[in-house]
């Protein structure tokens, strides 16, 4: 058969898209897969503007002309309106991240959520202990309230975390928390505190109780690379994990003050990959290896990122 008619067609929507690295990781999925099938950046503008031509990919979608889509800034809430159903997870965060059609409905899903976790659990396993197994409660503090805190935060207080929430608008993470919907989630007692500005003095009191920070805002990335979320004031705390979402450059300031304070400490750039790998468990069933998503990234942006299978 003619190599481009069982050729699947897959891509991502978003604007603006030149400096996005889903086109070489979904390729590298495809491949350790050995399915053909081919990954497209769809630039469209927001909407209003975009509308017209947002509807006709997802008429692609429902036609079966395209297998799949990712969707990124700044469509992630403003598609939901089109779509047929929601997984619980894309319900609960309220944004969607991958477009899947399943028994002829088209669905939205989130797997920025799992993906976070399922690279934090990759990095520190210790993490991975059911609440049951464990003698104690786990805590976190994400600092900012945008869309990828909102991703964060639910796949953490989903997985019994209690979660503080820290940003430089508070009205901004009481919103968040606000249009929150964990009434599918497995856990019954979400435990979430949000009402904290990001400063030295309120932030303080929480440190030597934590297990873990994420940066949630795009501080440090490039081109101001010289930018730390961190407060400049405030030491890091003894034993914590560090997490930072941002993944360009290969290693923030962030990063490496972690690194000098003697603590574990990895960029986003695990969490990029495991979201991209599950979106193609979503439209495949199948798995890709992660290990050769990471080898396609460009050097530059990997350096010395280890991932161990
Ligand atoms: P967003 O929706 O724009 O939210 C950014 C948050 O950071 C907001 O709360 C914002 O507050 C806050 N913020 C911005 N500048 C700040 C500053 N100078 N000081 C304190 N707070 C500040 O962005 P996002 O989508 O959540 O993305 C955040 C970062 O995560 C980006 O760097 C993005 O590339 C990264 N990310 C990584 C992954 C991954 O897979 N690794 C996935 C998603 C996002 P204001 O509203 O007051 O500005």
């Amino acid at each position: 058969m003619n190599n481009e008619l069982c050729m699947r067609r897959f891509g991502l929507i978003g604007y603006p898209l030149e400096h996005s690295l889903s086109v070489p990781l979904h390729r590298a999925a495809f491949q350790s897969l050995g399915i053909a099938a081919d990954y497209s950046l769809f630039t469209i503008q927001p909407l209003p503007e975009g509308e017209k031509d947002l509807l006709a990919l997802l008429d692609q979608m429902r036609n079966g002309e395209l297998q799949g889509l990712n969707i990124t800034i700044p469509h992630k809430e403003k598609v939901i309106p089109f779509l047929d159903k929601l997984t619980p997870t894309a319900q609960a965060i309220s944004a969607v991240n991958t477009l899947f059609i399943k028994d002829g409905h088209l669905f939205g899903d989130n797997t920025d959520a799992p993906g976070f976790l399922c690279d934090l659990y990759h990095h520190y396993p210790e993490f991975n202990t059911s609440v049951q197994l464990r003698n104690k409660t786990r805590r976190a503090l994400i600092l900012g309230a945008g869309g990828a805190a909102r991703a964060v935060l639910f796949a953490l207080a989903n997985a019994g975390w209690v979660v503080w929430v820290a940003a430089r608008r508070v009205e901004q993470a009481r919103n968040l928390i606000a249009s929150m919907d964990f009434s599918s989630s497995s856990k019954k007692n979400v435990s979430i505190r949000y009402d904290l500005p990001l400063t030295p003095k309120s932030i303080y009191p929480l440190l030597d109780d934590l297990d873990l920070i994420i940066n949630a805002t795009p501080v440090g990335m490039f081109p101001k690379i010289d930018d730390n979320p961190w407060l400049l004031d405030l030491d890091l705390p003894k034993k914590a994990f560090i997490y930072d979402l941002v993944y360009n450059p290969s290693e923030t300031l962030f990063v490496k003050q972690a690194h000098k304070s003697g603590l574990p400490a990895v960029t986003g750039l695990g969490m990029l990959v495991e979201q991209a790998a599950l979106a193609d468990e979503r439209w495949l069933g199948l798995s890709p290896a992660r290990g050769e998503m990471i080898a396609a990234i460009p050097n530059h942006l990997r350096g010395t990122y280890l991932y161990e299978a």
